[in-house]
C-alpha cells in the first residue's frame, strides 16, 4: 500500500496508525524485510517492512529540508575573522627594490603587491 518506499539515508516524518503524533525517523538501513530507524531522540529500532506498511503512514520526506537546515546551522556557527598586517618585506609599498635587473622596483614576493599579509585567520563560534 506504500506509495513511497523508504530510502536508506533519508529522513521522514511518519505517523503511527491514526494517532496524531508525528515521529521523525532517519532510515539507517534497509534490508529485505526490515528498516532500521533512527529516531529524533537518537535511539534506534528495527521495524519490519510489513509492519511498517500496515501500521505507519509517511507524511513527508524531509531529507532536503534537513540538509538545508544543517547547512544553515553550520554557516551560522562559524564566522571567519582574518587579521592582516602590513607586509614586513615591502613595508606596505607592494614593491621591493630590484638589484638583479635594470628595473628599479619589482612586485613584492611576499605580498604579491597586496601591501599586506594575513596575520592570522580564526573561526569564531
Ligand atoms: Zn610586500
Amino acid at each position: 500500500m506504500l506509495e513511497e518506499k523508504l530510502v536508506q539515508g533519508n529522513t521522514y516524518l511518519i505517523k503511527y496508525g491514526s494517532s496524531s503524533s508525528i515521529s521523525q525517523v532517519t532510515v539507517l538501513l534497509v534490508t529485505d524485510k526490515t528498516y532500521q530507524f533512527k529516531y529524533e531522540s537518537g535511539s534506534t529500532a528495527w521495524v519490519e517492512k510489513r509492519e511498517f506498511e500496515r501500521d505507519y503512514g509517511i507524511i513527508e520526506n524531509i531529507s532536503d529540508f534537513m540538509v538545508k537546515e544543517l547547512q544553515k546551522n553550520f554557516d551560522n556557527t562559524f564566522t571567519f575573522a582574518t587579521e592582516y598586517e602590513t607586509c614586513p618585506i615591502c613595508h606596505g609599498t607592494g614593491q621591493v627594490p630590484n638589484v638583479q635587473t635594470t628595473a628599479a622596483f619589482v612586485t613584492c614576493p611576499l605580498c604579491q603587491g597586496n601591501k599586506r599579509v594575513v596575520k592570522r585567520t580564526e573561526a569564531k563560534v
